[in-house]
């Protein structure tokens, strides 16, 4: 097969999940946008699913972003940041990305809008860790309304909601649980510090009909949309 057919194949393959999970949800799926997930993944890779139609990008390495954007700079391309974040790389990720999905302290909020373009305001989601894993990143729910309530105050940045990479479930009708509770607390958050998030950031290659059943507005797919990481 060629290159460009197996790109438009597995895009549209999973633009159909997208479009299935969101009718079942008696969704638009207009709503949800499809984020490759591109890390170890080459940039002619991306290139020939931009040709195919994919808009929008996720990196978790800087520099392997960087490297990837340079070479694809022709390209009408979003990026997003989906990584762990180093405060020593937050004016690159201030200068080279749209939106970044993993926040998860004050200190870094405040440095990336510091160092974001006034005329061209990053988009943030704070990054919530609903099931209190130590090896991974994200706030507790508890901590969840401070820290985007004091976020919101800060300029060049737009908050816009969460981001979650929930445990994995095994049993499938588990798997809505954590996202359920991630749309909850968004909309209490709303309500209690009076903000007007509207994002989240949450389904991945295993369990993207289960978020976009429970509100997801944005999905991050890498393995079932490249093929699998070099
Ligand atoms: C790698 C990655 C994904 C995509 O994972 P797949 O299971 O390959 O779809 C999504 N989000 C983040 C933050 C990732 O690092």
């Amino acid at each position: 097969m060629r290159n460009i057919d197996y790109a438009s194949k597995q895009l549209e393959n999973i633009n159909k999940r997208i479009s299935t999970a969101a009718h079942q949800a008696s969704r638009d799926a207009s709503n949800i946008q499809l984020i490759g997930a591109s890390k170890r993944q080459p940039a002619k890779k991306i290139e020939l699913f931009h040709e195919a139609g994919l808009q929008a990008v996720g990196e978790n390495f800087v520099q392997e972003a960087l490297d990837k954007k340079d070479r694809l700079s022709a390209l009408d391309l979003d990026w997003h940041y989906i990584g762990h974040i180093q405060s020593n790389k937050t004016q690159s990720i201030a200068h080279n990305f749209t939106w970044v999905h993993g926040i998860d302290r004050l200190k870094i909020a405040k440095r990336l809008a510091s160092q974001a373009a006034p005329q061209r305001p990053l988009q943030i989601l704070v990054q919530l860790n609903i099931d209190l894993e130590t090896s991974k990143g994200g706030i507790s729910p508890e901590q969840f309304g401070p820290m985007c309530a004091a976020i919101s105050e800060l300029d060049n940045i737009v908050l816009r909601g969460l981001m979650l990479i929930p445990k994995p479930r095994t049993k499938s009708q588990d798997q809505r649980e954590p996202f359920a509770l991630a749309m909850q607390q968004l909309q209490k958050t709303n309500q209690r510090y009076g903000l007007s998030m509207d994002s989240l950031s949450m389904g991945m290659s295993s369990d993207l009909e289960a978020a976009i059943a429970e509100g997801s507005t944005m999905v991050r797919i890498g393995s079932d949309l490249f093929g699998a990481r070099i």
